[in-house]
C-alpha cells in the first residue's frame, strides 16, 4: 500500500492542474462540467457570437481579450496555438496586427523568446530578448530563476536562507 498521507493539498492541486490541462479537450464530456462551464462562460460565448468574427481573430489570453487583425502572416500561422498565446501574453497589446505577428513569430523562430510553466505555481513565464526593443514597448517581461517564476523563486530563496540559518 502506498501511503498518501504525506501528500499536501497543495501538491494534490498542482498534480490535478496538470491532469486537467492534459484533458482540456475532453473536459466538457465529464458529467456536470458542461453545465457549470456553459453557465459560467455564457456571456463570453454570446459576445463572441455577436461579434461574428472567426475564433482565430479573437483570443482570450490569461483572461484578457486580444483582437488579431488579419491577414495573419505565414510565419505566425506556422506556430502552434500555445506558442502564439505565450507571445501574445508577453506582447501585452489588446490589438495585434500582421506586422506585430510577423515580428513576434521572428523573435520566437530566432530563439529570442521562451516560455514555460512555473515549476511551483504553473503560471506561464514569458521572456523575450529582442535585439531592438523599439517595437516591443510595454511588454509583460517576466523574470525567472531556473524553472520558477520570480515570485516562487524569491519564496524559494527565502526558504533556503531560512533553512541555512537553522
Ligand atoms: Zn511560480
Amino acid at each position: 500500500m502506498v501511503d498518501y498521507s504525506t501528500m499536501t493539498n497543495e501538491t494534490f492541486d498542482t498534480i490535478l492542474r496538470e491532469v486537467v490541462e492534459e484533458h482540456r479537450h475532453t473536459l466538457l464530456t465529464i458529467p456536470g462540467v458542461y453545465e457549470i462551464l456553459s453557465e459560467h462562460f455564457n456571456n463570453e460565448v454570446l459576445e463572441r457570437w455577436e461579434h461574428g468574427k472567426p475564433d482565430a481573430d479573437r483570443r482570450f489570453v490569461d483572461g484578457s481579450e486580444i483582437v488579431l487583425t488579419g491577414p495573419s502572416p505565414e510565419a505566425w500561422e506556422n506556430l502552434d496555438y500555445e506558442t502564439q498565446d505565450d507571445l501574445l501574453l508577453w506582447y501585452n497589446q489588446t490589438e495585434v496586427g500582421p506586422e506585430d505577428m510577423e515580428r513576434l513569430a521572428d523573435l520566437h523562430n530566432e530563439g529570442q523568446f521562451h516560455a514555460f510553466g512555473c515549476g511551483w505555481c504553473q503560471k506561464r513565464v514569458v521572456e523575450g530578448q529582442p535585439d531592438d526593443w523599439s517595437n516591443f514597448q510595454g511588454v509583460l517581461q517576466m523574470e525567472s530563476i531556473g524553472q520558477l517564476c520570480e515570485e516562487c523563486a524569491s519564496k524559494y530563496l527565502s526558504l533556503k536562507a531560512f533553512a541555512e540559518m537553522e
